[in-house]
């Protein structure tokens, strides 16, 4: 294989040869990841910007190959797509999620909420209601905890289709989150469409406000029009305070980023959120 140094990747190098042969690796390597236990999952804290409270977080996927350096989920989550891995591993992740997101209410961090990520194939799975929902029974995780997040394209691929799952998580209780919100190509009229409940604004719109003009326009016409329409607005990759004062100012309802926490261990997680948060 074409590895740097021990265990660490190089990014695809342009030349298509390197590519395939690192893509090979990489895909072997993924497709023995679940029987030796190499991924795990990471807690990013989600905060109301209104009470300065933790009121969850969002479920991460961690790879370390052979146990050495990390492969981002950038890089790997598109080859497990591709190949129909992220089948088994989306179910691990969301078993493991939800056994976690349920240890927190048995802990006392009561009306946490965990948002979970879910790739296309896996939404289209005809099985995903029903698993999800005997992972609810089996670990008794109220549906109002749970979250799931999609992006925008993967709802627009089939509209019908994803208006009728959607519908059926809705009746479950399951609340849903448009991902990355603002970078598809989708036309606005889709969000009086679907039961979705939340936006999770892209973090490209939020590096730069307020001083990019542009970008602080779109995230203010972003919370104005869901608002009206009746849905939490999360902005996400917040760094800075000055990020925070603007989407405070501008009643954005929540947020997460760096500024008040990486994405943590679960059991830093646990006791991060057993803190009051000090925003
Ligand atoms: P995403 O769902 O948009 O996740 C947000 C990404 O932003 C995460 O990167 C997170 O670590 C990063 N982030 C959080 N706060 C900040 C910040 O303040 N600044 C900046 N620059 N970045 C921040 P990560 O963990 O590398 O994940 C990248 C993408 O990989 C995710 O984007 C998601 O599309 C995918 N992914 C990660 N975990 C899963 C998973 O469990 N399932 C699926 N299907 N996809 C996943
Ligand atoms: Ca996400
Ligand atoms: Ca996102
Ligand atoms: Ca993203």
């Amino acid at each position: 294989g074409k590895q740097t140094g021990k265990n660490s990747f190089a990014l695809f190098s342009p030349e298509m040869n390197t590519f395939a042969i690192q893509r090979m690796d990489m895909e072997n390597l993924l497709r023995k990841a679940l029987e030796k236990n190499e991924f795990h999952l990471v807690y990013q804290p989600k905060v109301d910007l209104v009470s300065g409270k933790i009121t969850g977080a969002e479920a991460l996927l961690r790879w370390h190959p052979n146990g050495g350096d990390p492969v981002a989920p950038s890089i790997f989550v598109p080859i497990a797509e591709e190949t129909g891995l992220i089948l088994p591993i989306g179910s691990w992740i969301l078993e493991n999620a939800v056994k976690e997101a349920a240890r927190w209410q048995r802990e006392g961090l009561h009306g946490l909420s965990l948002a979970v990520n879910l790739s296309a194939v896996q939404f289209q799975q005809p099985g995903l209601c029903d698993e999800i929902s005997l992972l609810l029974t089996h670990t008794g995780l109220p549906p109002e905890q749970l979250e799931l997040e999609l992006t925008e394209s993967v709802i627009m691929e089939d509209a019908d289709s994803a208006i009728r799952t959607l519908s059926r998580f809705a009746h479950m209780g399951i609340r849903f989150a448009i991902d990355d919100f603002g970078t598809g190509y989708s036309s606005l009229s889709y969000l009086k469409r679907f039961p979705i409940q939340v936006l999770k604004v892209d973090k490209s719109f939020i590096q730069e406000i307020p001083h990019n003009q542009d970008d602080a326009s779109i995230v203010l016409s972003i919370l104005s029009l869901a608002h009206s329409l009746g849905l939490t607005v999360v902005a996400e990759g917040v760094e800075t305070e000055d990020q925070l004062t603007f989407l405070r100012a501008h009643n954005c309802d929540m947020m997460q980023g760096f500024l008040f926490s990486q994405p943590l261990r679960a059991e830093e997680f646990r006791s991060f959120a057993a803190q009051e948060t000090g925003i």
